[in-house]
């Protein structure tokens, strides 16, 4: 067949990968000047280092993620450690394991700043939640995280540790944002997932930077399989006539004909290229219910080292937002000859994505410094501020439902990405999903990838 992938993100990425190996003509077209998507790096040429748009982590259970670093033969630069480190204010810290007893610990309520009864009331809320999770009560998408942790007894202090942390690391929103159900299915998904490979859930970062992760491979897939990419082409709609497939036409005018077509752009793009999709108004609810959220990112490059106990940390009291540090020493092996580069991320950052640059820096330096001893007399030789407003999207209660499967009314015709139904929400495993069932739905039902 001669397909058209249209948006070159991991959804995209994957889908035109995977059409390849199957024996098509692939065509792969991309709004912007390179592929990458959200899952990009950004070369500084004054520290001569490669940063990312933000510090993208992994979890065990990522099979469709695996499936597509195998198919580009970059699964070796995935690495999962088996620790992670809650950092309290002033330097004293708490590292968690999945290995052995310390893996207990959490789930008996030790966590940071959770003491006497509230243990045993964290233990209990812990095991509710999980029950809640796997047999879920049927109003859990019409409340809010927040409301159901009140439900199930949380104590403040179990959220303020990690809970509202977690909600807002799985579903990229605040806790009195988002549906109870998303954190509930992901939660779901994983414990099932864990249970199925006897692995533990674990999480676990890339060895080298995005663009040699997901892209370079694509690239050499790509040669190898004659896939054309095109960047600096936008397509303007998807050409429907009597319910056949016709192919794309792009703003310059320019139209393309194709045997198949996969859609695998952002929800925030969508609206428009569909429209003489029949049923497009299915689609399109879910632009008006998964809103944007922003993430902010600073790579920092310092003269000294701050003296992280662990690749990753998780600073403790984050109030409504997640405060992460990571180690690039560690994680990429970087020999700190010249400076040490640390990165720092802050989810749902409503109001810091609308802060200047140097008002960034100045309230991300002060948070290390406060966090981090060793970084009190720290001098930064170069930083970079990445903000990104549409990084990922919430969920609000009563939105079970909206995220439209990747199989249209046209044959011939998918959509995917990190937004369409997947069992996981908007994560890179959520976009390689959803290019294996868009793909699938192309080749026909009796033909799994
Ligand atoms: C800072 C940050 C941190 C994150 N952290 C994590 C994490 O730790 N773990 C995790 O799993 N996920 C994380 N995510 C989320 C993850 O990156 C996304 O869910 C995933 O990359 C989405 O991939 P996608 O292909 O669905 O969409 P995208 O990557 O957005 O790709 C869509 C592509 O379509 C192109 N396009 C749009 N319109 C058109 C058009 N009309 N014509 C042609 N092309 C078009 C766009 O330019 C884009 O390249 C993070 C995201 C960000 C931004």
């Amino acid at each position: 067949m001669n397909c058209l992938v249209v948006g070159g993100g991991l959804a995209g990425l994957a889908s035109a990968v995977w059409l390849a190996e199957a024996g098509h003509r692939v065509t792969l077209l991309e709004r912007r000047g390179a592929l990458g998507g959200r899952t990009i790096a950004i070369p500084q040429a004054e520290v001569d280092d490669i940063p990312d748009n933000g510090q993208h982590v992994f979890a065990s259970g990522y099979q469709h993620l695996f499936r597509y670093l195998e198919s580009v033969g970059t699964r070796e630069h995935v690495r999962f450690p088996g620790t992670m480190t809650f950092r309290m204010p002033g330097g004293a810290w708490q590292q968690q394991s999945v290995k052995g007893l310390a893996a207990l610990r959490p789930a008996l309520g030790d966590l940071p700043g959770v003491t006497g009864l509230d243990r045993a009331r964290t233990a209990v809320a812990q095991a509710r939640l999980i029950r809640q999770s796997l047999r879920q009560p049927a109003d859990l998408d019409e409340i809010t995280a927040d409301e159901w942790f009140r439900r199930i007894g949380m104590p403040a202090s179990a959220r303020k540790a990690q809970w509202d942390g977690i909600v807002i690391g799985l579903t990229g929103d605040k806790p009195d944002i988002s549906s109870a159900k998303v954190p509930a299915d992901l939660l779901a998904t994983g414990i099932r997932r864990a249970i199925a490979t006897r692995t533990p859930v674990s999480i676990g970062y890339p060895t080298v930077d995005l663009d040699t992760l997901f892209i370079r491979g694509a690239e050499k897939v790509f040669a190898e399989r004659g896939v054309t990419v095109r960047t600096s082409a936008t397509v303007r709609c998807v050409d429907v006539q009597d319910g056949h497939l016709q192919g794309v036409t792009l703003v310059s005018g320019e139209s393309l004909r194709a045997d198949a077509v996969i859609c695998a752009v952002p929800v925030w793009k969508v609206r428009g290229l569909l429209d003489q999709v029949p049923g497009h108004e299915v689609i399109y609810r879910a632009c008006e219910h998964l809103t944007p959220v922003p993430i902010v990112s600073v790579n920092l490059y310092l003269d000294r080292s701050i003296e992280m106990a662990d690749w990753g940390e998780i600073l403790y009291g984050g109030e409504g937002v997640l405060e992460q540090v990571w180690d690039r020493q560690r994680m990429h092996g970087r020999d700190p000859v010249k400076t040490w580069f640390y990165s720092t991320t802050v989810s749902a950052a409503y109001e810091l994505v609308r802060c200047s640059n140097a008002e960034i820096l100045e309230q991300q330096l002060g948070m290390l410094r406060r966090y981090y001893p060793a970084a009190r007399d720290a001098q930064v030789v170069h930083s970079h501020i990445v903000r990104m407003p549409a990084s990922t999207f919430a969920q609000r209660p009563g939105t079970a439902g909206v995220r439209p499967p990747q199989r249209t009314q046209v044959p011939g015709l998918a959509i995917a990405g990190d937004w369409t139904r997947t069992d996981w929400t908007t994560t890179m495993e959520g976009a390689c999903q959803s290019a294996t069932l868009a793909v699938e739905a192309i080749l026909g039902e009796g033909r799994p990838l």
